[in-house]
């Protein structure tokens, strides 16, 4: 009997693999914890949903857990607004936490492990200015210089370190620096800053503190402290990790030493006793999400929204989660999506019709159809009596009969789309035109008998008959045409604003942008196109805001979340054309 260990699996992605051999080796008491971490400081992107994919996913698939930590260490950049949009983006996308931390949970904690750090050696008060650290930082090829005040006695730093805490120091007079190496080959190892003084208030502490942890100080402690065993972030963090590790090392070193505890042993006990620090967690970094025609960057994101380049975060313009919510995206395309770009150690740019191809496929499942005019214009049916109604039972969703069907009513003045005749048609214009029949779609064949024009030459209104033999929208046995038109009764309809939405920017890379320009340049004032005045079958009356849809032959549209009122203000957002892009470029590299 073979003992190899069974190969990975195909399409296993490298995360995966690290969690298979770790649950081979029996790592973590067989145990998988993950964590998702964003700072609460704007709004999640669409670069978030593939970390949350991919940390709750692996919760799911392991049987582990994933925590929802939020990285509150910079009071001001943060926001409770933040917070809360974040926990509703997560649940949205149809993940849910299994604890809700903060890291400000763990500021009191943080704070007696650095005072450890202190007197265990490791940590020191610095005096000299920002600009005297930087300098002395060293570059790349240059080893650093250490600092006049890295020989501090414990005693010295340690009352210091307590005067920072006290508050009786202003911003900037010092911070608290890790005593590492300053000649490490790894910038971030010459004696990275531990804590800073920022006299402001938190979202959360309040004003009971004005010295905060530092990013790589508190991230590999939090994780510790939760037990988290996997702790994935992106590849920009990749020369943090010998400091992620040396942070959690050396406290797992100062655990033991139990003679340095003093007055504060209770803590110390409690954190020694915690499995994250006797099977400490690791950091793995996996390619960040970039996606072409847009920007990934918070700080970008902010701009557009305080500059009004968009109208808030959740405009459907924008690449935020909130955005695609409100533009009609569906958490199930957004998740196919993640699945689909997978997980690797190398950035790469995903086109945005793969994303607009996910969002097809889910709302061909499950958009019902309804009939709506972006551009209307009128047809009378001559032949058709002035007082009668046809109702027709038209399906909702041709892909799942489920859906039921709605009603139609047909009457002798029908909208239908301007672009749909043309008084002088090509022969392959397989619309309306003088003495031309199409289908209206589910109703009738009709024949177009002639036309009126404004003194410019507009249509303004098209003569039809109809017959009546076609009724449903199909002649037994007789004549075929190859036109079908959507329409709307217009003694029924209902005016509906409609928005259509191209790319915010006008160009495929706003991130690499020409000399003496910035992201915003390239944004289209244009992008944005609001028809007020479509007209839509009485069927939509009622729908929710929120609602998912198809406008036949036109697009996938979605009741705006905010500005659509069942009943009194219909709004629609194009959530994208029907039209497969993506196909499209997969056929030209094919
Ligand atoms: P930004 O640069 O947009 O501000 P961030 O990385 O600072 O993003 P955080 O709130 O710190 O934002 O991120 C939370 C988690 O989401 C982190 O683990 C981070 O690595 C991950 N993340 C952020 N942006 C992306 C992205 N574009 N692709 C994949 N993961 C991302
Ligand atoms: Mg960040």
């Amino acid at each position: 009997m073979s003992t190899k260990p069974e190969a990975p699996e195909k399409g296993k992605d490298f995360i995966r693999q690290i969690i298979d051999k770790d649950l081979e080796k029996g790592a973590y008491g067989g145990r998988v914890h993950t964590r998702f971490p964003p700072e609460p400081n704007g709004y999640l992107h669409i670069g978030h949903a593939k970390s949350i994919c991919l940390n709750f996913g692996l919760a799911r698939d392991y049987d582990g857990k994933c925590n929802l930590r939020f990285d509150d260490t910079n009071p001001v950049k943060e926001d409770v607004e933040y917070v809360d949009s974040i926990r509703e983006d997560v649940r949205w996308l149809g993940f849910d936490w299994d604890n809700n931390f903060y890291a400000s949970d763990y500021f009191e904690r943080l704070y007696f492990i650095a005072e450890l750090f202190i007197k265990m050696g490791k940590a020191y008060v610095d005096h000299q200015t920002a600009d005297e650290i930087r300098e002395n930082r060293g570059t790349l090829k240059e080893p650093g210089v250490n600092s006049p005040y890295r020989e501090r006695s414990v005693d010295e730093n340690l009352a210091l370190f307590r005067s920072m805490r006290a508050g009786e120091l202003p911003d900037g007079a010092c911070i608290l620096r890790a005593k590492i190496d300053m000649a490490a080959p790894n910038v971030m190892m010459r004696d990275p800053a531990l804590y800073r003084i920022k006299h402001a208030t938190h979202h959360r502490t309040g004003d009971a503190w004005c010295i905060y942890p530092m990013y790589d100080f508190t991230h590999g402690l939090s994780d510790a402290i939760e037990g988290i065993t996997h702790s994935i972030c992106t590849l920009e963090f990749e020369n943090n990790r010998p400091l992620y590790d040396w942070c959690v090392d050396t406290l797992m070193d100062g655990l033991k030493r139990t003679e340095l505890f003093g007055e504060n042993a209770a803590i110390y006990t409690e954190l020694a006793a915690l499995p994250g620090f006797t099977d400490r967690p690791r950091q793995y970094e996996f390619a960040r999400l970039n996606i072409t025609g847009t920007v990934l960057s918070k700080r970008k994101l902010i701009q557009l929204v305080k500059e009004n380049h968009v109208n808030g975060w959740d405009d459907p313009r924008m690449p935020t989660i909130s955005g695609f919510r409100r533009r009609g995206f569906t958490p199930e395309s957004l998740r196919d999506f993640c699945d689909r770009i997978g997980v690797a150690k190398a950035d790469s740019m995903v086109e945005y019709p793969l994303l607009e191809a996910c969002l097809r496929e889910d709302l061909n499942k499950r958009a019902p159809r309804y009939m709506g005019i972006m551009d209307p214009v009128k047809m009378v049916i001559e032949n058709y009596p002035e007082d009668q109604v046809d109702e027709f039972e038209i399906a909702l969703n041709p892909e799942d009969e489920s859906y039921g069907t709605r009603t139609v009513p047909f009457s002798r003045e029908v909208w239908i789309e301007r672009d749909d005749f043309m008084i002088d048609p090509p022969k392959k214009f397989f619309r309306l035109g003088p003495d031309r029949e199409v289908r209206l779609r589910g109703a009738y064949y009709v024949l177009c008998t002639g036309y009126e024009t404004d003194a410019d030459g507009n249509v303004t209104l098209i003569r039809a008959t109809f017959d009546p033999a076609s009724r449903g929208g199909w002649l037994e046995g007789g004549r075929k045409v190859k036109g079908t038109l959507h329409w709307v009764s217009a003694r029924h309809a209902l005016s509906a604003e409609v928005r259509n939405y191209g790319p915010l920017f006008t160009t495929e890379n706003p991130n690499a942008v020409e000399e003496g320009k910035t992201f915003v340049d390239y944004v289209d004032p244009n992008s944005l196109e609001i028809l007020a005045d479509c007209k839509v079958e009485p069927a939509m009356a009622d729908l929710p805001a929120g609602t998912n849809l198809q406008f036949e032959r036109t697009g996938y549209y979605c009741a705006d979340l905010r500005d659509h009122k069942p009943g009194q203000a219909l709004v629609f957002n194009r959530t994208t054309t029907l039209r497969d892009t993506w196909a499209k470029i997969q056929k030209q590299t094919a």
